[in-house]
């Protein structure tokens, strides 16, 4: 008698959207709080944060991750606020780098502790990082960031590269009358450490991003301007995202830039996010979200599970209406992690 094949374990069904997309990436913000207070991302003096009890705890978050990796998802994001303020992070990032599908666990930080975390997130899985830096004067740092402190985050900068996390990326938000005086400074620095520069225009996500459009900078502008000082050839970098690359001619610099206002990418999106409460959200310029936390406490199944992120799909909107609708997200930037 002929046995047919038993189903393969390792066959993974795709997260499709109404719109044809395949989520393959998740955004895991593991807390909402920060040693920072960067004025276009969160409220000076805030102190709306999730209770602890709300939080997602590493069991939770564990299970959700696996359930999604049995999806196809194969890329996760550690973000924030910041996530090296989540205590234990990197026993966390070691859970999530075990789980089988899972190729790519990457961290979004301030840097501000990356002096003392470094190697530790390495060594728990974490390959690569995403760093914010809007301007190399410390007196504007601060101005920016609340009260970070320039010389921490330069350390934790240096401290990645030792520890080999590899590619490290700096997130400048670019900003006019802020920091478009030191675009060159940044690409001189970024050149000097072997480090990608990526540019980001403001998002009118929460009261303060919107606050901040007064600053935004249209990216198409400042790709003219540095063509001015940089040969810029258009090229590509892997796992690189929504940005727009050029290669700095004779250097190996890279620098993106992300223009979710001025030219928006969003029929590529491949992304949710989850916030430190357990929301699933499929887009980060909206508010529709599956809340997983009360089903994940009330017992739901594996099986369940895998239905309720499977059917939240359909609530992924086409794009996002950053432009036409600008007051429609409420929450902060740090709430979702950017
Ligand atoms: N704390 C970490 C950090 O700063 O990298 C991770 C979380 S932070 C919310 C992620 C990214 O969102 C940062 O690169 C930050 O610059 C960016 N961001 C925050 N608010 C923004 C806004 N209104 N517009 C554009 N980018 C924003
Ligand atoms: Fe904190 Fe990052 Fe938001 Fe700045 S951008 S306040 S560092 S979460």
């Amino acid at each position: 008698m002929e046995h047919s094949q038993p189903p393969s374990t390792q066959q993974q069904d795709k997260l499709q959207d109404s719109f044809g997309r395949t989520v393959e990436y998740v955004r895991l913000s593991v807390t909402d709080k920060c040693n920072m207070r960067c004025f276009y991302c969160m409220p000076e003096g805030f102190k709306g944060f999730e209770e602890p009890e709300n939080w997602l705890t590493f069991d939770e978050i564990e299970r959700v991750i696996a359930a999604f990796a049995q999806l196809g998802v194969s890329r996760v994001r550690l973000t924030g606020g910041e996530p090296l303020v989540r205590k234990n992070l990197p026993e966390l990032a070691g859970r999530l780098a075990a789980l089988d599908g899972l190729e790519d666990l990457s961290l979004s930080t301030n840097a501000a502790l990356l002096n003392r975390y470094a190697t530790d997130i390495k060594q728990a899985g974490v390959s690569r990082i995403n760093v914010s830096l809007d301007s190399l004067k410390a007196d504007r740092f601060k101005e920016i960031t609340g009260n970070g402190k320039l010389e921490e985050v330069l350390a934790g900068l240096a401290a990645a590269k030792e520890a080999g996390l590899s590619p490290v990326k700096i997130n400048t938000v670019a900003m006019k009358g802020v920091n478009d005086d030191e675009f060159i400074d940044l690409v001189n620095y970024c050149a000097e450490m072997g480090f990608t520069l990526r540019f980001i225009e403001t998002m009118p996500v929460g009261s303060t991003g919107r606050n901040a459009s007064g600053n935004y900078l249209d990216l198409q502008k400042v790709i003219r301007t540095l063509s001015d000082t940089f040969d810029l050839i258009p090229g590509m970098v892997p796992g690189g995202g929504p940005a727009r690359y050029y290669r700095v001619r004779d250097n190996d610099l890279h620098i993106g830039f992300i223009t979710p206002i001025s030219q928006h990418f969003c029929e590529t999106c491949n992304r949710v996010r989850i916030s430190v409460d357990g929301a699933l959200y499929l887009c980060l310029g909206d508010e529709h979200k599956v809340e997983l936390r009360p089903l994940l406490r009330q017992g739901i199944s594996d099986a369940g599970l895998a239905e309720v992120l499977e059917s939240s799909m359909s609530l992924k909107p086409e794009h996002h209406v950053f432009k036409e609708s600008p007051d429609r997200v409420i929450r902060f930037m740090s709430m979702t992690g950017g």
